[in-house]
């Protein structure tokens, strides 16, 4: 029996993996797993052109074999398997040469995060394993090749005798130096759990003797006495949800996926389904919560979409995929084009993601417009949820992304009684209104009782309130909808074209008595055309309004 070396840069791979933080070890299995799929990929497909096979669709399958004496995990396929040269060539080294130098260019960080997100293949069971063992018979040969391997110097290959085509990848797991640290791969309940987290939708079945306790037969009712059972069962669910079309799934199926999936008690407000084909191929599955979680206004809110390639989860919480102004929405994006081989350059997959997320910014603000305009009931509901985060993507940047959100808007109507858009406000407009009337206060109550308001009000025209903190920000910011600019009904000059001028020099003794005594805290005393049933009303001067100058003293430290 030879004994061979691994390459010298597979020997600097390994090396990294197993000194990868604690949380990444735990990959091993999906790709493990991946793999196994893989391999009954390439029999299954065969299957369908080559009779000899003698094997259909649901005869292939994966099972998961922990053995606590042997302090083995085993894994195995009835896939197409692999002779001396595929061992020699598949296991001996790592996949891409150039694989490696792309990797020496990232920080330490950075790399740690790659084994994590991206993965590194079958080596990667080197971060649990001490000794693998893997056992192959390909498809077509009756000899069966033993691959063996303690990771560090190298590895042997010698025939054996396997009776059925597939593999088994035979895992020896290191001794814990913490309680449990690789001897949890052995629970039965963490195989569960991991297979449900990164290898739930594998498309063939995913098995395993489970412990089972169950009542034994024939022993009294007020004595129930129970015996542990073993009975096979398939851990993964196989279809994705946002695999299949969307007229075949019923909202109920969608509400119960995102509220397991996603830990909400509450179902989703909108079910968004994508799905994409051209410069990226993918499938997306997206929720508009009915309400923000516990955590969405803290600091420990964690925006993302989970990310999958072909099935497999390879992300938790992929950022670069969800548009800022809309963090609040949940979902998963499935593509093949993403390869869990890092092979491929990290930089592609940026551009990738980018891609995704401006059209999903696009489907997102598609459904919002499609509520606010069928469901306003919906809308509204949504927009006391989540309408602050539009409003301040909307003000970010100086009104970057002002056109894509303005319409989606809402504020208080002082005709309507109710909330109501831009659009909807210019559209009542009278032909001779110059502009977009606005009042600020804390309150709608707090707005309804500002004297400077009587003048509009007592023409019948329409004031929007600007009862949150940041709308005082949109004047500035936004300076027009459309083509109207906005002004505020208590600070400016109204333009309404006919007041009536105050006739100044009639009241100017009066003026000046109250300056007088009022002193340096007013800038000036002017009479004022506003004023219905109040006597006088304060306002600010040229610059900030009173609700800025409260704004920036509330922030200031
Ligand atoms: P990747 O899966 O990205 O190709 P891996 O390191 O995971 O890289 O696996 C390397 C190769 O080893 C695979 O491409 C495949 O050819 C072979 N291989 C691994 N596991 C199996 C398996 N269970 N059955 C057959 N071939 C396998
Ligand atoms: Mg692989």
């Amino acid at each position: 029996m030879e004994r061979k070396e691994f390459q010298a840069e597979s020997k600097r791979l390994l090396e990294l993996m197993i000194h990868s933080i604690y949380t990444h070890k735990e990959i091993f299995l999906r790709e493990i797993l991946s793999n196994a799929s893989d391999a009954i990929d390439k029999l299954c497909y065969r299957s369908l052109t080559d009779e000899q096979v003698g094997m259909k669709r649901e005869d292939f399958a994966i099972t998961i074999r922990p053995d606590q004496e042997a302090r083995t995990l085993t894994v195995s396929d009835n896939g197409i398997g692999m002779n001396d040269t595929d061992l020699e060539q598949n296991l001996g080294v790592i996949a891409s040469s150039g694989t490696f130098q792309f990797r020496q260019e990232l920080d330490k960080d950075a790399e740690s995060d790659v084994i994590g997100q991206f993965g590194v293949g079958f080596y990667s069971a080197f971060m649990v394993a001490d000794h693998i063992t893997v056992v192959t018979r390909k498809y077509g040969d009756e000899q069966g090749w033993r691959w063996e391997s303690d990771g560090v110097e190298g590895y042997t290959i010698e025939p054996c005798r396997k009776d059925t085509v597939g593999t088994d990848i035979i895992m020896h797991l290191k001794a814990d130096e913490e309680p449990e640290e690789y001897s949890q791969y052995l629970q039965e309940h963490t195989l569960q759990r991991l297979v449900k987290k990164y290898s739930d939708y594998i498309r063939f079945p995913i098995r395993m003797e489970m412990t089972r306790s169950k009542r034994k037969e024939g022993c009294p009712e007020d004595k129930p006495e129970y015996e542990e059972i073993k009975e096979w069962e398939t851990l993964n669910s196989m279809v994705p949800l946002w695999q299949r079309k969307k007229s075949e799934v019923t909202r109920e199926e969608y509400d119960k996926f995102y509220q397991e999936h996603f830990g909400d008690f509450a179902p989703p407000q909108s079910v968004i389904t994508v799905s994409a084909e051209g410069a990226v191929t993918y499938k997306a599955l997206l929720f508009i919560p009915s309400q923000p979680s516990g955590q969405y206004y803290t600091e420990d809110f964690e925006p993302g979409l989970q990310l999958y390639s072909s099935g497999v989860m390879i992300m938790d919480k992929c950022a670069d995929l969800l548009p800022e102004c809309f963090n609040f929405v949940r979902g998963v994006v499935d593509s093949p084009d993403l390869s869990l081989n890092i092979s491929r350059e990290l930089l592609q997959h940026d551009r990738q993601l980018k891609v995704i997320s401006n059209n999903l910014e696009k489907k997102i603000r598609s459904e919002l417009e499609r509520m606010l305009k069928d469901d306003r009931e919906g809308y509204e509901k949504f927009y006391r949820s989540f309408g602050r985060q539009l409003k301040l993507s909307a003000l970010n940047n100086y009104g970057a992304m002002k056109e894509k959100l303005q319409d989606l808007l809402l504020f208080y109507s002082s005709t309507q009684k109710k909330l109501v858009t831009l659009g909807e406000y210019v559209s009542r407009m009278p032909e001779e209104q110059k502009y977009i009337y606005y009042a600020s206060g804390d309150s709608v109550e707090a707005v309804d009782h500002l004297p400077q308001t009587e003048l509009l009000k007592d023409r019948s025209m329409e004031i929007l309130y600007f009862t949150d903190k940041t709308d005082e920000f949109i004047p500035d910011i936004f300076r027009t909808y459309g083509d109207k600019a906005f002004r505020s009904a208590v600070d400016g000059d109204l333009e309404l074209g006919d007041e009536k001028q105050p006739e100044t020099a009639d009241h100017q003794e009066t003026l000046d008595f109250l300056k007088e005594t009022l002193g340096s805290r007013v800038d000036q005393v002017k009479a004022s055309s506003k004023l219905k049933s109040h006597p006088v009303c304060l306002t600010s001067g040229e610059g900030m309004t009173f609700e800025m100058e409260k704004y920036f003293a509330a922030v200031q430290p």
